[in-house]
């Protein structure tokens, strides 16, 4: 994901102006009516002390933030610390990221396939994850991304990946890219844009007939979303999470832009435990070296959080996040017709 990381972090929030918000009907059905399901502030960042809400849809079920922030405010509430721009400084976690990972490029490898497959990463960042594809996937697979931001593009170059910092809205009405790609990655993005679904009719355009579009997103769902759902959990992300998915509107979302579901399935949440009970101590007013010693960093909590879910997904239940393969079928969707329209979709600055 890409935002400005060069602005200052806005963390004294009584000095900051009126939060800007922007209404919207319901993403995935148009509807506007909808009923409030949880409420908070940006307990991680402080970036605001706004709260806001998370409602679901009365007609589809959906949940997402309403109103949510103007495409103004993205710099604010993406300040330069956030963890998708710094990473961890923590070497052990950092170790243990790469190995967790380097597993799950042995699976996309079993999925994407061997030979000269073209791979596009959507807000690929400063080219992380392109890497890991690099060093643990197959040597022919063609590899890029796509990232607004343009210093990471540039990082993301140096080390040889094909990237550009345009837009998804642009970049999928180009002739030369369209339906040329065998896999279309976007890992925990997708709960951040305005419009999900114009988002997967736009990778549905990049893809060629049976490309593979390959989604990590949280899931209302697991033992933390029961123990901590209305306020504190940890996916909220107040305000940055604009959606959350329950398995059936993820499905229901890209069978309706052409997809046909391969495989879907629950996977370890790591910092989810850890920020729901940051959050819940913080709101509570516990002193803040208690609710601070619950980090994403700390690798012991880490440790545990990846136990708990583990033993979870063993006894096939369901956990707080969740990954979806679905392919493209033949044809064209019933929702690329409007590709061309203009729109102000602040995937934009984050795709
Ligand atoms: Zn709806």
């Amino acid at each position: 994901m890409s935002v400005n990381r060069n602005k200052s972090p806005s963390v004294n929030a009584s000095d900051d102006p009126p939060f800007a918000l922007v209404e919207s009907p319901c993403a995935l059905c148009g509807e506007t009516a909808a009923t409030p399901c949880a409420s908070g502030t940006d307990f991680e960042y402080d970036t605001t002390d706004h709260e806001f809400q998370f409602v679901q849809c009365q007609s589809c079920a959906h949940q997402y933030l309403k109103p949510r922030p103007a495409p103004s405010e993205m710099d604010r509430i993406y300040p330069s610390h956030y963890y998708s721009f710094v990473g961890t400084s923590n070497p052990l976690v950092a170790r243990l990221q790469r190995l967790w990972e380097s597993r799950k490029v042995k699976l996309y490898r079993t999925w994407v396939g061997e030979g000269p497959r073209r791979i596009l990463d959507v807000g690929c960042g400063d080219g992380r994850f392109l890497e890991l594809l690099r060093d643990f996937g197959s040597s022919e697979w063609k590899l890029g991304g796509l990232e607004s931001d343009i210093n990471a593009v540039a990082r993301c170059r140096e080390r040889g990946f094909d990237a550009h910092s345009e837009r998804i809205e642009e970049f999928a009405l180009r002739a030369d890219e369209r339906g040329q790609y065998d896999a279309v990655i976007m890992l925990q993005l997708i709960e951040h844009v305005e419009n999900p679904s114009r988002l997967a009719a736009q990778v549905f355009e990049l893809l060629r007939a049976g490309g593979l579009f390959i989604i990590e997103t949280p899931h209302l769902g697991g033992l933390d979303y029961t123990f901590f759902q209305g306020r504190h959990w940890g996916h909220y992300h107040f305000p940055r999470h604009f959606h959350l998915f329950s398995e059936s509107a993820l499905r229901q979302m890209l069978e309706k832009n052409g997809f046909e579901i391969v495989q879907h399935e629950f996977l370890i949440s790591t910092s989810s435990w850890i920020i729901s009970t940051h959050n819940y101590l913080k709101d509570r007013g516990w002193p803040a070296p208690v609710w601070r010693f619950f980090s994403y960093q700390n690798p012991i909590l880490l440790a545990l959080a990846v136990v708990m879910d583990t033993v979870r997904i063993r006894l096939g239940g369901t956990t707080s996040n969740q990954r979806v393969v679905a392919k493209r079928q033949d044809g064209p969707s019933e929702r690329t017709q409007g590709l061309d329209l203009p729109n102000d979709d602040a995937a934009a600055s984050l795709a």
